[in-house]
């Protein structure tokens, strides 16, 4: 017990001491400010959708998307925990990928759960990006909210809505959680804009803004006398 108490006193010295001999450095974000938990849809045995032209998989675009994403919001200081950073499932059966997902989506103290899907349907004239969160969750659905508007206003489209739903990654998550639609695979243009980097990556920052101005929203709120 000693000993160990000994070692934590040795590393918050060495740590103060590291701290001042580096004085002209930025100082580091606070460590674990802002928690975010990032969900790359679907994975290994379980594609999702495919896009009709070219045959991506949804899996893929998803981890890519949200990889950036992470890399947007560890910029701004924000604490990131991803379900998947790989190609592969969660586990050898839907069930068992479902069960990971589940309990990396609940961990306690996180702030804000999003999960990355792209989107397809019948009708191949339908577009753009859509935000769904847990219906009848009202601060999941201002998280939506923001996301969204953030969303439109980088892909300049009018303004929308989020979306009511009733999604396992939305019902499961104890924090306020989402699940982004980034686009459609079955629209022929948007097919192949998904898969464009810049196009990624502008999603991926508009979702994380997003993110950011619920976050700081909240905090203002809470804040607040
Ligand atoms: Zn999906």
């Amino acid at each position: 017990m000693k000993n160990r108490l000994f070692v934590l006193l040795l590393g918050l010295l060495l740590g103060c001491g590291k701290a001042a001999a580096a004085p002209e450095r930025e100082p580091l974000p606070t460590p674990g400010q802002w928690y975010v938990i990032l969900d790359a849809g679907h994975g290994g045995f379980d594609a999702g959708a495919s896009g009709p032209d070219t045959g991506v998989k949804e899996s893929d675009l998803n981890l890519q998307v949200a990889l950036l994403v992470q890399e947007a919001l560890e910029d701004a200081g924000v604490r990131v925990l991803m379900t998947r950073t790989d190609a592969g499932a969660l586990g050898d059966t839907k069930r068992e990928d479902m069960a990971r997902r589940g309990q990396l989506l609940s961990i306690e103290g996180a702030d804000a759960a999003v999960s990355i899907h792209m989107n397809k349907f019948t009708d191949r004239k339908v577009r753009g990006p859509m935000v769904f969160y847990q219906a009848g969750a009202e601060a999941g659905q201002a998280l939506a909210a923001a996301v969204i508007d953030s969303l439109t206003d980088a892909l300049d489209l009018s303004p929308r809505l989020p979306n009511p739903g009733n999604n396992f990654v939305t019902r499961v998550p104890p924090c306020p959680a989402v699940l982004v639609e980034c686009g459609f695979l079955s629209h022929p243009q948007e097919e192949l804009l998904l898969q464009e980097p810049e196009y990624q990556r502008a999603i991926a920052e508009a979702i994380a803004r997003g993110v950011l101005s619920f976050l700081e929203e909240k905090e203002s709120a809470a804040a607040a006398p």
